[in-house]
């Protein structure tokens, strides 16, 4: 019983561990894929911002350079249809000495422009979603105000810029405009981050791309999937395994039998000389009412002639039964088997064997004592007699409720032997019982052979040992098998 509860526990723990370390892999294999993922995806992002944002160089350095004039007087000057052209151009200025700017942040962004020689940026206020670039030239300067909501390509954009969990700004000097909200980005979970400024020296924003992976978006699926295929496989191998061990018991079971039959033998004949006690009483009660017939004066020969007849037609008889038997229960070849074997072990044995015994009558037998008992037994031996006394036991359990079954065995050494004592709190064995324990054919069961017991005791003196019988102080009857301890151990 201890036994498979503990071998459950290890299945149990190996399938936590298997299905804790492929669960992790699987996350980890999953984060791994989704920050590869996020960085292809921030790196188009990046590309793409820059390419629309060098486009505001070229436009101001085209204008620049051609300085448009009206087509003809009375129409608007051609930089004015650049917002037709370029939705995300809000508005475009031009000033020159006869135009000044109608903003005074244009003429300090030109001032900038000139000193740097490139296109400069007007003070910014990113988070109202436009800035203004102006580049300085003559004799006209121009500058345009740039939508930055209409700056992305939606179009080629690499996500769902509605579902997507990664958040994506622009960023410079401390203000920032959200191009793509993303998810949350809050909370436990792994952080993923890309920073690059655009490829625009005059507007040098940062594209900051962020995701934060929470435990909803683990690969909860897959990991669900492996966790339950742990399982299947655990829990096929744990049925092949009882089958292989049930296998196993019932084979052990037949091998026990086997024995049994063959010793049950010997006990038969041991039974049968039993029986033959009464023929050789006849022969005594012959023999002596011969001897009274011969002392009467004057002797009775003729009845005691007969008596004598019958005695001796008896005693042949009995010898050649008793001849009979023997040849049947000599086994040639069949000599001393005893090696150094440990009891422990052959109780173990005995216990796993009959577990589903124990498991039926909801008994939870108790290992007590030594961790080992080397001993100088017949292993076979050793085992029937094991196996007899917690059946035996196992038996005498029936009897009381199941709540109060216990049973325990007990081994260690006692008077330089070694002991097992094999203790039930059944009912006891009663007194007038307990002096006929070891009889051949006595039994108070129904349908009880009565030769287990006496067969254990004829194994156990066979071997050297002993095997005795008593009541516990506490109630329930004690077996006690001892044996001569192996060399070294007494
Ligand atoms: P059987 O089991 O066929 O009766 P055994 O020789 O094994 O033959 O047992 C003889 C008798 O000893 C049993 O019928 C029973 O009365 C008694 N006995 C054996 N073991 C126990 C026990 N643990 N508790 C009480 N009585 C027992």
């Amino acid at each position: 019983m201890r036994q498979s509860w503990r071998s459950q526990r290890w299945w149990v723990s190996g399938g936590v561990v298997l299905s804790l370390a492929g669960a992790v892999l699987l996350a980890r294999q999953s984060l791994e894929q989704q920050r590869a993922l996020f960085e292809t995806d921030a790196r188009i992002v990046h590309r793409l911002l820059s390419q629309q944002v060098v486009q505001h160089d070229a436009i101001l350095a085209t204008l620049a350079l051609l300085q448009p004039a009206p087509a003809a007087p009375g129409t608007g000057s051609p930089e004015q249809r650049l917002p037709a052209l370029y939705p995300r151009i809000l508005s475009v200025h031009r000033s020159d000495a006869a135009t000044p700017w109608p903003d005074p942040a244009l003429a300090e962004a030109e001032n900038l422009s000139r000193q740097s020689g490139r296109a400069a940026l007007a003070p910014l206020d990113l988070p109202s979603g436009r800035y203004r670039l102006v580049l300085a030239s003559e004799p006209a300067s121009y500058a345009l105000t740039i939508d930055l909501r209409a700056l992305v390509p939606w179009t080629e954009w690499p996500m769902s810029p509605d579902s997507s969990h990664v958040r994506v700004e622009l960023v410079h000097a401390g203000q920032r405009h959200v191009v793509q909200a993303g998810g949350p980005q809050a909370g436990a979970g792994s952080r993923f981050e890309f920073h690059k400024v655009v490829a625009a020296e005059s507007q040098p924003f940062d594209v900051v791309a962020t995701q934060t992976v929470g435990w909803r978006q683990w690969p909860w699926g897959r990991m669900t999937a492996w966790v339950l295929a742990v399982a299947a496989v655990l829990a096929a191998l744990q049925h092949l395994q009882r089958q292989r061990l049930a296998r196993r018991r019932a084979e052990e079971l037949l091998r026990l039998g086997q024995v049994a039959r063959l010793n049950t033998l010997g006990e038969l004949a041991a039974g049968m000389a039993h029986e033959l006690n009464q023929p050789l009483t006849a022969v005594l009660a012959n023999t002596q009412a011969a001897q009274r017939l011969l002392d009467d004066e004057p002797p009775e020969l003729a009845t005691a002639r007969s008596a004598m007849a019958q005695a001796a037609a008896q005693a042949r008889r009995a010898a050649e039964v008793v001849g009979r038997l023997r040849r049947v229960v000599e086994r040639p070849g069949n000599g001393d088997q005893r090696q150094t074997v440990d009891a422990v072990d052959a109780v173990r044995r005995a216990l796993d064997l009959l577990e589903p015994e124990c498991q039926r009558r909801s008994v939870v037998p108790v290992l007590d004592g030594a961790a080992s008992l080397a001993v100088v037994a017949d292993p076979v031996a050793l085992d029937q007699i094991v196996h007899n006394l917690i059946v035996n036991a196992l038996q005498a359990l029936e009897q009381v409720p199941a709540s109060q079954r216990r049973l325990t065995l007990t081994l260690h050494t006692v008077d330089g032997l070694g002991e097992l004592a094999v203790a039930d709190s059944g009912p006891g064995i009663p007194a007038e019982v307990l002096p006929r324990l070891f009889e051949p054919f006595f039994s108070t069961r129904e349908g009880g052979l009565g030769l287990g017991l006496s067969l254990c005791e004829t194994l156990a003196s066979g071997m050297g040992g002993s095997l005795s019988a008593a009541n516990a102080s506490t109630g329930g009857a004690v077996f006690r098998l001892r044996l001569p301890l192996a060399n070294g151990q007494a």
